[in-house]
């Protein structure tokens, strides 16, 4: 049976600086330290560099899924979440992550071997199985997770 890994979505799977660069100055001011509530914020972002095709290295060897955080306040999020997912990796029966979107606010209750995220919050500090922190020294980008993961299979 495949191990499981869970993959966050902001700043790992979704670059989110490149949904803020499209925002109007005024929206940014008006939202600073609470970006994740622009409304649409999440539809205007791109994939994280190498995302994609990481992930469809690992889901050769791995079983994955999507475990985000919605802001509690920004209702609109959690549906540009799933279309994010649409759009980037389809949303037919046979594409990868079909029906494998988690929303939640505690992943430390999600069972398996890997969490790739970047922040501890949410429960990723706790989460049972090895957390990889995205962006740290040890894990700076998609190819060194990538590596890593596929060395241990
Ligand atoms: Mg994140």
């Amino acid at each position: 049976m495949k191990k499981i890994i869970y993959i966050d979505m902001d700043n790992v799977l979704v670059d989110f600086k490149t949904g803020i660069e499209k925002l109007d100055k005024n929206i940014i001011d008006e939202y600073d330290g609470r970006l994740d509530e622009v409304p649409s914020i999440f539809s205007l972002m791109e994939p994280y560099p190498n995302a994609i095709d990481s992930v469809h290295k690992l889901s050769k060897k791995y079983d994955l899924y999507i475990l985000s955080t919605a802001p509690w306040l920004n209702p609109s999020a959690w549906i540009h979440k799933i279309e994010w997912v649409h759009k980037h990796f389809g949303k037919e029966k046979d594409s990868l992550f079909y029906k494998r979107l988690i929303i939640s606010h505690n992943k430390n209750l999600n069972t398996g071997e890997y969490l790739i995220d970047d922040r501890p919050n949410n429960g990723a500090k706790d989460f049972k199985g090895e957390w990889i922190h995205f962006g740290s020294q040890d894990f700076p980008d998609w190819e060194t997770v990538t590596e890593y993961l596929l060395q241990k299979v």
